[in-house]
């Protein structure tokens, strides 16, 4: 199925200059929708992760589906202040500015976790790295990263940290 097909481009939102990826079109679209969690479930099985930790917002729409497909748990990564229970935080560099992630303390603890990062689309790797280093500072272990969709241009995958790349759509 050409998902590609279904994801809209908005000019100029959130800014003058950005082609925004609009991935609702896909989300309304029942056999886009079931074909995307299949697809990144095909190619992320072999990762056989524990958990799936995917970041707000929209890495929980395919998180979480795609956590029930595996038999893994899921675990939100959020904005600050959101989660209820002790965190980890980290901060990390936008374009302008920094923007800080937080996961629960007792989400993430060591042997049982093999985690698999989970969002809609990796621009210039700034949202993933940090979520990586989130991963990483609890011990557990990375087994890979799966997105929707890669913006290629903006070289995201250089800077996460090693593990394998899964990616459906790449512009
Ligand atoms: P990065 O940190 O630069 O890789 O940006 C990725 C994050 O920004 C992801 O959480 C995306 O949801 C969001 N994002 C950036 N650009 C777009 C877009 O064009 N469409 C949808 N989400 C985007």
């Amino acid at each position: 199925m050409d998902i590609q097909a279904l994801i809209r481009e908005i000019p100029d939102f959130p800014k003058p200059g950005i082609l925004f990826k609009d991935i609702t079109t896909l989300l309304r679209d029942a056999g886009g929708l079931r074909y995307t969690i299949d697809a990144l479930a095909e190619k992320c099985e072999h990762f056989a992760p524990d958990f799936i930790i995917g970041m707000e917002s929209r890495g929980f729409i395919f998180g979480a589906p795609l956590a029930y497909k595996l038999g893994a748990g899921f675990i939100p990564v959020r904005k600050p202040g959101k989660l209820p229970a002790a965190v980890h935080s980290i901060q990390y560099e936008l374009e302008y500015g920094m923007d800080c992630l937080e996961v629960h303390q007792d989400a993430l603890h060591p042997p049982d976790c093999r985690i698999l990062i989970v969002d809609d689309l990796i621009a210039t790797g700034g949202t993933a790295e940090a979520t990586a280093k989130l991963v990483q500072k609890s011990g557990c272990q990375l087994v890979g990263y799966a997105f929707v969709i890669e913006l290629k241009d903006l070289n995201g995958r250089k800077r996460l940290p090693e593990a394998p790349i899964v990616t459906l759509v790449q512009y």
